[in-house]
């Protein structure tokens, strides 16, 4: 996600290479270049204009500090300024109420509705909760059957009334149906439809005065760009929402709406979906995504999501196996499950600090495990336990089996087997910068 714009804000802070400080008159070529930048980017022609112009407020402002060169300083002041722009900190959504209704509202396609499936799931398996999930969407029997589905998939109930073409009746009698049966959030999924129009309004609005929510969430197809903007003023306008969703990120959006929402409706952004699978959801950072904009990385997300997957007791049980050189390919198999786990796996190694550019362009996707995996899954139970069994008859047979070929089963033995040993001497303590330079 917006790689175009990470480079080119990139390009425009090498404009101050070899300034001894930033004065009106060599900042005002990056100034453009940023502005130009975000206009390509779809960022709203206001937003962008006031932007540079408080970038340009605070560049000047600044002490000169000696330590810091002007374009390291300019890109600290951009990184800065575009978390401020997105919101500045984390939102968090209310959960206060018993139950607590949350209302989800938005454009058909949207992504309302697998949203409100990656929402329960993520209540439910990281806050504990007992999520509710109401159809409300009685227009489309298709979006009924949709969240029924996605429900099945998760875990979580889904509330259909089959017939019933009245959302406030169904909105209400669900809360009902949650207080009687344990469920403690309840998320209402609502019609909508292609463009803006009245009668969608008038529902929704008949809904939230029927069920008064605790939060209400608008969610917006960030492929979308200015439009997203647009139909968030819009609802906004008649709803006065609490929070924006932005899904679809881990397509090809150019970022204009996650830059501008904020700036227009001042409502935060809470939630960014990344794919169509159910876990790919993550909350809203703004001064994260500023620094992942600025291809340095998000650090902090890589080690949340990976501890999410991480296990006290396995790991501890994996510690006593490389200590004891019992690592072995069925361990190596389940590092690989929790890798993907992890979410797509472009997006996590972007959120390495440098690895974002070299990325680009590269076809990386949650494929680049299967050659393993196929090489893995064809040997013998003995052969996973005991890699040294592997011979050159074996090889071969592994590489026909999993059709690979004998330098792709060779590379993976070789790869495992310095794995086993770096991995080992970690383990133990040993010096790594040692080891390293012993491997080169
Ligand atoms: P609704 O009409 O607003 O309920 O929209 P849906 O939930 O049916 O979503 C419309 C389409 O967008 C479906 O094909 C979803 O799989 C897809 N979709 C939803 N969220 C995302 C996302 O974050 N990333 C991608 N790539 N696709 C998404």
């Amino acid at each position: 996600m917006f790689e175009n714009l990470s480079d080119r804000l990139e390009k425009s802070f090498k404009l101050l290479k070899g300034q001894g400080t930033i004065t009106e008159i060599n900042v005002a070529e990056t100034l453009k270049d940023i502005r130009r930048a975000l206009l390509d980017a779809d960022v709203n022609f206001k937003i962008a204009k006031k932007f540079t112009d408080d970038v340009k407020v605070k560049a000047l402002g600044q002490d000169v500090l000696t330590a810091v060169k002007p374009g390291q300083m300019m890109v600290k002041i951009v990184k800065d300024e575009l978390a401020q722009l997105m919101g500045g900190t984390f939102t968090d959504i209310e959960l206060q109420g018993k139950p607590a209704v949350i209302l989800m509202s938005g454009l058909q396609g949207s992504g309302k509705t697998t949203f409100s499936g990656k929402l329960a799931n993520m209540l439910k398996s990281k806050k504990g909760r007992h999520p509710l999930l109401v159809a409300g969407d009685v227009y489309r029997p298709a979006a009924i059957d949709q969240l029924k589905v996605l429900g099945e998939q998760i875990n979580v109930p889904v509330y259909t009334e089959e017939g019933n073409m009245d959302p406030v009746k169904i909105a209400k009698a669900a809360i009902k149906h949650a207080k009687a049966n344990g469920n403690d959030v309840v998320i209402v999924d609502t019609a909508g439809r292609l463009a803006i129009d009245e009668q969608m309004m008038n529902e929704i609005s008949a809904v939230k005065k029927a069920i008064d929510p605790d939060e209400i969430l608008f969610v917006v197809d960030a492929m979308t760009g200015q439009d997203a903007v647009n139909t968030a003023k819009e609802f906004n306008e008649r709803l006065d929402f609490d929070g924006v969703v932005l899904t679809k990120l881990d397509g090809d959006t150019r970022g204009g709406a996650a830059l501008s929402i904020r700036a227009v409706v001042e409502k935060p952004i809470k939630f960014v979906g990344t794919g169509e699978k159910v876990d790919a959801l993550d909350v809203f950072h703004p001064d994260r995504m500023a620094e992942r904009i600025l291809g340095m990385g998000d650090i902090v997300s890589l080690v949340e999501k990976a501890q999410e997957q991480f296990d006290e007791d396995e790991a501890k049980q994996l510690q006593k196996k490389l200590q004891k050189n019992t690592f072995n390919f069925n361990d190596f198999l389940k590092q690989i499950s929790q890798i993907k786990k992890m979410g797509n796996l472009k997006d996590v190694m972007g959120m390495i600090p440098g690895m974002g550019k070299a990325l680009k362009g590269m076809d990386i996707d949650d494929d680049a495990f299967k050659h393993i995996e196929a090489i893995i899954f064809s040997m013998t139970a003995e052969e996973r336990e005991n890699p040294s069994l592997i011979n050159g008859g074996r090889r071969k047979r592994i590489a026909s089996g999993s059709g690979t070929n004998i330098q792709e089963v060779n590379r993976l033995l070789k790869q495992f087997s310095e794995t086993r040993k770096m991995m080992r001497m970690v383990s133990q303590g040993k010096n790594v910068q040692r080891m390293m330079s012993g491997m080169q």
